[in-house]
């Protein structure tokens, strides 16, 4: 019923993306971070090695990799640099609204261009006043016959510096929240906007982040992506898609954290011992272990139910906030076995720190998923009985009860305190909290 083994073919892709991420971006991005500026020509060469795009579907020319493809790609870019994971994977982020939405002209137009040459696309729903609370995007899309005007500013655009295309959410009319959001599929040398500067971040800084803004751009009918009233919805979808994956940029950190860290251990020395000779330590690698390897089957399983076209929404947000805690406590530990060399810049773990410090606040903050969890499980059917029908039989001993069974007796359960009396009217008050005669419910039989 389940299977856990990679296919041949994502063997290979793997083992295409291990390479990649081994021979062209570990070498080179430490450079690009202590400059802080983000290497556009690695996008190229990831778009010439085949390891970007990766949802496109095949009728438009791309690889259609699902889901869980795309899992194992990112989580190897990741490891050399959660970073890159970010500006590589930004494509699919950028492409995934268009991807979901029904406008076949613009996928053909627009996902076909980015097959064929090294494009980068934006996603924005984010702007300087809001970022949790999608409802209340202020860029305004005003109606111009069956075109639209965009009016606004977008920030913490992945890729903004250098983006080709973006999927942009707006609204008709904040005052409609929700149900105002619409989207459009924009072409960045459109006359009205503008780009902002890299902004600076504590990691992720080959990354580039800017804001970018638009000032009357004319947008034609064809590239909506979602008419107004449906823009929420799909930026959700998007998010159930893209959420999984922000687990392999923290899997694929945490596990090359690990690994330096077992590395580290079996170097140095310590009271005339290896560190990796004490138990403390040792125990810490293993559970640096077990979290990555727990977080990549939570991966695995939502990309699986999102590849069989089964609502994510759930595995996607627990995946997220999971694996993003876990990856920082992992990290946290690989350089506290570092000691003081963990803190510097010659070794690797203080800028994989600090790349993944962001994944706990993009696509949807750690807080964002615990609401969204929580509401869907606040609408899930119970396997168990409410707490005031709770059946519970007695008997007068243990072997009576082994011998004749239990004895089917009327039950009531005091709603208040959770008493349960037997007999066949309930007491008149509960002998506990004295709650009245009207606080008890029968709940055997049942
Ligand atoms: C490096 C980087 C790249 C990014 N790339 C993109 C991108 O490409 N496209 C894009 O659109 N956005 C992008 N973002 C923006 C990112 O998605 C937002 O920063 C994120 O959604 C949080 O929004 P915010 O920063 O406005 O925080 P706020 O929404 O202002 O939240 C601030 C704090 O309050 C908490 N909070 C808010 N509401 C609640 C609530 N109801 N209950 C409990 N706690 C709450 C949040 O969890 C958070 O801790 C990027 C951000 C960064 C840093």
């Amino acid at each position: 019923m389940i299977d856990f083994t990679l296919s041949l073919e994502q063997k290979k892709l793997q083992k295409k993306a291990r390479k990649f991420a081994l021979d062209e971006i570990l070498p080179v991005v430490n450079y690009f971070d202590e400059m802080d500026v983000p290497p556009k020509f690695l996008l190229q060469k990831a778009h010439a090695a085949g390891l970007n795009n990766l949802g496109i579907p095949k009728e438009y020319g791309g690889h259609g990799y699902n889901l869980l493809d795309a899992s194992i790609v990112v989580e190897e870019v990741a490891a050399a640099c959660p970073a890159m994971g970010t500006s590589i994977f930004g494509n699919s982020l950028g492409q995934e609204p268009l991807i979901l939405s029904g406008n076949e002209g613009a996928k053909e137009k627009y996902l076909s261009a980015c097959v064929r040459e090294p494009k980068i696309v934006s996603f924005a729903t984010s702007e300087p006043g809001m970022g949790s609370d999608v409802a209340g995007i202020r860029c305004k899309a005003e109606k111009n016959g069956e075109d639209y005007i965009l009016n606004g500013t977008k920030y913490w655009v992945t890729n903004g510096g250098y983006a080709d295309y973006a999927s942009i959410f707006a609204t008709v009319d904040p005052k409609l929240r929700h149900k105002g959001l619409c989207a459009f599929f924009v072409e960045m040398d459109w006359d009205g906007i503008t780009v902002g500067e890299h902004i600076p971040k504590l990691g992720q800084r080959v990354s580039s982040t800017t804001a970018v803004h638009f000032d009357n751009v004319h947008v034609p009918a064809k590239n909506v992506i979602a008419i107004p009233g449906t823009g929420f919805l799909l930026a959700m979808k998007t998010f159930s898609s893209t959420r999984p994956i922000i687990g392999s940029f923290a899997v694929g950190a945490a596990r090359s954290a690990m690994e330096f860290a077992m590395d580290y251990a079996n170097k140095r020395r310590a009271f005339t011992m290896k560190l990796s000779e004490f138990q403390a330590i040792q125990f810490k690698i293993a559970e640096m272990y077990q979290k990555i390897e727990a977080s990549r089957l939570m991966i695995w399983k939502s990309a699986w139910e999102a590849d069989r076209g089964m609502d994510n929404t759930l595995s996607a947000s627990i995946t997220k906030f999971y694996t993003t805690e876990v990856a920082q406590q992992v990290l946290n530990d690989a350089l506290q076995i570092f000691g003081g060399y963990g803190y510097t810049r010659f070794y690797p773990i203080e800028k994989l720190l600090r790349d993944i410090r962001v994944l706990t606040i993009y696509e949807g903050t750690s807080e964002v998923q615990r609401l969204v969890v929580y509401r869907y499980l606040s609408k899930m059917k119970p396997v168990m009985p409410p707490l005031d029908e709770l059946p519970r039989l007695k008997a007068d001993n243990a072997e009576q009860a082994a011998r004749e069974g239990m004895k089917e007796q009327t039950a009531w359960r005091c709603r208040i305190c959770g008493y349960v009396h037997y007999g066949e009217e309930p007491p008149d008050h509960c002998p506990y909290c004295f709650f009245p005669k009207t606080a008890f419910k029968k709940v055997w039989p049942k």
